[in-house]
């Protein structure tokens, strides 16, 4: 057994923590996928488990029945004492239909920091264009990347307990007040999400260079850890390009984060938004490991931002979403055009869940 938490389980571990419930469903095929296998055996089985456990996680998967790896496997949380309060959102009202589509100018990297500002207005400046984001099953933060209301968040911080991607959420704001938010994009590997508030001439963040980044540059983190709205982190960049998961290349920084970060930005001195928080390796339950975060890249969301504001924010709304794979679908249709799953449900602007 490896001497250290497999990534993939500590990266489970996070996402359960952002659940009320702590549970989670996954295909036996996906589960095996993470750690390297491409079949179900007891040996494997027996490996993962004991990963899991190490983390503090119960894994249901028989291996008594036959094995196929479509049926779905179960995650649960062990119940600590302290764990944090489940936080509740409020029934999702059908959004209302936005303004019409005349795209404002993103904000220029360097924009926030003009004038000789000070770090402390550049923060406060991100700080406005930090959101909260709530579903029915959990939630955690997210940053306005488009005054006209697109909100970049993880996927797992909007995904529902059966694995797949929620709809629509509801986004509280700076000034006190909540949006009914509609997903338009989402993806299950890099695990951002984003989603369209009905609302325009929000505060926001510009896009910076992720790939400029180096290591021992500071950044600021800015999130709801355990729902404590804009709580700002700071820290520097372990590794500016760190794969330990998947291929993604993750910012590692060491800025102190909770689940509730999860989707939160990572910003520069100057307010330029490089990456989200997307978990944090714990190590082995009790003792736990501080200090290392990872954030996606903003890079890898650049052109899907740029896709959605081509597109038209409030026609990416109405159009119809695949919770399972995440893509916008051109048109209504029975399956999905990309990953070819069926559509259970109708799925568009003000369906209720
Ligand atoms: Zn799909």
């Amino acid at each position: 057994m490896d001497a250290y938490l497999q990534p993939a389980v500590a990266k489970i571990a996070d996402e359960l923590r952002c659940r009320p419930k702590g549970t989670k469903r996954m295909s036996a095929r996906r589960l095996l996928r993470l750690f390297g296998y491409e079949r179900r055996s007891h040996e494997n089985v027996r490996e993962i488990r004991g990963q899991f456990q190490r983390a503090g996680i119960h894994l249901e998967f028989d291996v008594g029945r036959p094995p196929t790896l479509d049926e779905p496997v179960f995650l649960h949380l062990d119940p600590s004492p302290g764990a944090s309060e489940a936080q509740v959102a409020p029934s999702l009202a059908a959004p209302p239909l936005p303004a019409p589509p005349e795209l404002p100018a993103l904000p220029r990297p360097g924009e926030l920091s003009g004038h000789g500002r000070r770090v402390v207005d550049v923060i406060a400046a991100v700080a406005r264009a930090t959101v909260q984001v709530f579903t029915e099953e959990g939630g955690g933060s997210g940053v306005v990347v488009d005054p006209d209301g697109l909100v970049l968040t993880c996927r797992h911080v909007v995904e529902g307990e059966d694995g797949l991607s929620e709809r629509t959420a509801r986004v509280d704001l700076w000034d006190g007040t909540h949006e009914a938010a509609t997903v338009v994009r989402s993806h299950r590997a890099l695990d951002f999400a984003l989603l369209v508030v009905p609302r325009r001439g929000l505060p926001a963040v510009p896009m910076g260079d992720s790939l400029g980044l180096r290591a021992a540059e500071s950044v600021y983190v800015v999130g709801s850890p355990a729902g404590l709205a804009n709580s700002v982190s700071r820290g520097i960049v372990s590794a500016p390009r760190r794969t330990c998961l998947t291929n993604i290349e993750y910012i590692q920084t060491d800025a102190a984060i909770q689940p509730g970060n999860s989707g939160g930005p990572v910003v520069t001195e100057s307010g330029d938004l490089v990456g989200i928080i997307t978990w944090a390796y714990r190590g082995e339950e009790p003792a736990r490991t501080p200090g290392i975060s990872f954030a996606v890249p903003v890079d890898y969301v650049a052109d899907e931002v740029a896709a959605l504001r081509r597109l038209g924010l409030a026609g990416a709304r109405r159009r119809p979403y695949c919770r399972h794979c995440g893509w916008l679908q051109s048109e209504e249709r029975r399956y999905c055009e990309n990953c070819g799953a069926m559509f259970v449900e109708k799925i568009l602007e003000g369906s209720a869940r």
